[in-house]
């Protein structure tokens, strides 16, 4: 909920001494589209095309998906928009990439793994994610879901790129591809943090069982050292990364972000005034420090208060 005081953000990304943030939205439907960008969205930072198919029992075709995908890019025509591929499985099934069953569908085959047996259907999904940006003029670059190795990285980039999408990226939610990232930088051009995932692995705590919440708490230390870790390797290589979870949509959390070498941010279209103008009261050596603050702690917390307590506006 946004606090009566709250500043109203004028859509773009910066910190108080102007560093630049890009502050994308989440979107799943093109209605998402259309709300995220009457709330100022820079751009999409992830665009759930499974939402598209939750409820259908055959693959859509190419015609069929590009249409939808259309649609959802037409607001954002010259605007960057990172679409991810079909992240089907254990939380989010399709009924057409239905795997045999499993005793832990989160630990099988889902998201870029169904793609390794279905390369058929990744590639229809390219060839309508390419028709789809050349037909709304949005700057589309792809990403896969659910990628462990810098080996299923560079798998992924080569067939993006074979469908004619320059850009293109991985998401980083599994503690693995965490600890690899400098590695699967070296095979693609920017990563996108999936924090719901990333945590749900790290503490080994499913994201849909409320007994375990306090685990993925995206405030965990644990989860905010992994995240440092990829902040880092960006850094070396001078290549983007983004968060796209839910913890982007925290504006305390999202400073901590930025200071733990995070370039963007991407949120459900509620949060993008509230991110956006907490952004724009501190300056960036105070996300540095929250970040650190936080980092050093042993609790969420502990890691809130420390970061609160670093992120004062100085004025
Ligand atoms: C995530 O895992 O943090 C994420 C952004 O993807 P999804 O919530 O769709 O799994
Ligand atoms: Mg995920």
């Amino acid at each position: 909920a946004s606090s009566a005081k709250e500043a109203h953000w004028n859509g773009v990304g910066i910190t108080f001494d102007g560093n630049r943030i890009k502050v994308l939205a989440n979107v799943g439907s093109a209605a998402d589209a259309t709300t995220a960008a009457a709330n100022g969205a820079e751009g999409v930072g992830l665009f759930r095309t499974e939402f598209c198919y939750l409820s259908a029992t055959s693959e859509p075709t190419v015609a069929e998906q590009t249409a939808a995908y259309s649609a959802v890019l037409k607001p954002f025509a010259g605007k960057p928009v990172t679409v991810r591929t079909l992240d089907a499985g254990a939380d989010k099934p399709l009924a057409f990439l239905a795997p045999d069953p499993e005793p832990n569908p989160a630990l099988g085959v889902r998201g870029l793994r169904v793609a390794f047996t279905r390369t058929d259907v990744l590639d229809r999904q390219l060839e309508a994610i390419a028709a789809a940006a050349a037909e709304t003029g949005a700057q589309v670059q792809v990403m896969a879901p659910m990628v462990a190795t810098a080996e299923e990285a560079g798998w992924f980039a080569e067939r993006a790129r074979a469908a004619g999408i320059q850009k293109v990226g991985v998401m980083i939610e599994v503690p693995a591809a965490a600890l690899t990232a400098r590695e699967i930088f070296d095979a693609v051009d920017f990563v996108s943090l999936g924090t719901n995932d990333l945590a749900q692995y790290t503490f080994a705590a499913d994201r849909q069982v409320g007994a375990v919440a306090a685990l993925n708490d995206p405030w965990q230390p644990a989860l905010l050292r992994l995240i440092a870790l990829v902040g880092k390797a960006a850094g070396e290589v001078d290549k983007p990364a983004g968060v796209c979870g839910e913890a982007a949509a925290d504006p305390h959390l999202a400073a901590v972000l930025v200071g733990l070498g995070m370039t963007s941010l991407s949120m459900n279209a509620g949060a993008l005034n509230r991110v956006g103008a907490g952004l724009a009261e501190v300056h960036f050596d105070q996300c540095q420090l929250a970040a650190k603050a936080a980092l050093a702690t042993h609790d969420p917390e502990h890691a809130r208060l420390a970061a609160r307590a670093a992120l004062t506006p100085r004025r």
